[in-house]
């Protein structure tokens, strides 16, 4: 009889302990979490657009020579850091195809990470959706009127697409002040014009540089199949 009451204790102690873990966040509009440590290093099978998709991978490895290397550009979005939390976008990020002037869309509950390693601050969205039918990867509208472009850029380029990838970066971490380092611009198409053309002011050298470097990648990437 003692034992039973002793196994009896121990399924409800694990039955409470289940509850808990299956509800670990509060459904709230901004959840802040304060990890040990985000030092995180992700395996390529994380990022499923980086290993699908060869415009993107492209794009992708442009904007990581970019952060993870000293310069301008990575040091206004806060050093190597920042490419921790770059690839934590990245692992979020899925293709869909929907209104053609957007070219990354991010939405949903947020997570705001305080990083007491670093002492930074930054946020993930719950969906964060590449357009197939935008800037990113075409250069014309469905009725064949040509895009806008991102920054100075043409629609459809290396250089549009690294900016794009460091437009969304920029509304994903705070600056020393307190804000993020682009305002929210979700359907306001003059604010956004105007984050990506912030962002082009600190980072067009080295995005330029990155075309310029290794002109191929581009006419490999562009030559594969979708
Ligand atoms: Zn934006």
């Amino acid at each position: 009889m003692k034992v039973r009451e002793i196994l009896m204790g121990a399924a409800l102690l694990s039955l409470a302990l289940n509850t808990i873990a299956e509800n670990p966040l509060p459904l709230m509009a901004d959840v802040e979490i304060f990890p040990l440590a985000t030092n995180r290093t992700l395996e390529p099978s994380a990022l499923p657009l980086v290993l699908e998709d060869d415009v993107f991978s492209s794009a992708y490895y442009d904007t990581l020579a970019i952060l993870g290397t000293e310069n301008r550009c990575s040091k206004f979005f806060g050093g190597p850091p920042t490419v921790d939390i770059f690839n934590q976008i990245i692992a979020k990020m899925r293709k869909d195809y929907f209104s053609a002037n957007v070219g990354i869309r991010m939405s949903g509950t947020t997570v705001t990470v305080h990083d007491f390693q670093t002492n930074k601050a930054y946020r993930l969205f719950e969906k964060v959706i590449i357009n197939g039918n935008g800037p990113f990867y075409r250069s014309r509208y469905p009725d064949s009127a040509s895009l806008p472009g991102i920054g100075t850029y043409g629609p459809d380029t290396r250089e549009a697409r690294v900016l794009m990838l460091l437009h969304e970066l920029g509304h994903t971490i705070k600056s020393d002040d307190g804000k993020w380092l682009l305002p929210d611009d979700g359907g306001d198409d003059s604010l956004s014009r105007r984050n990506s053309m912030k962002i082009e002011k600190v980072c067009g050298e080295e995005i330029s540089n990155r075309s310029r470097v290794e002109g191929k990648t581009e006419e490999t990437a562009k030559a594969s199949p979708l």
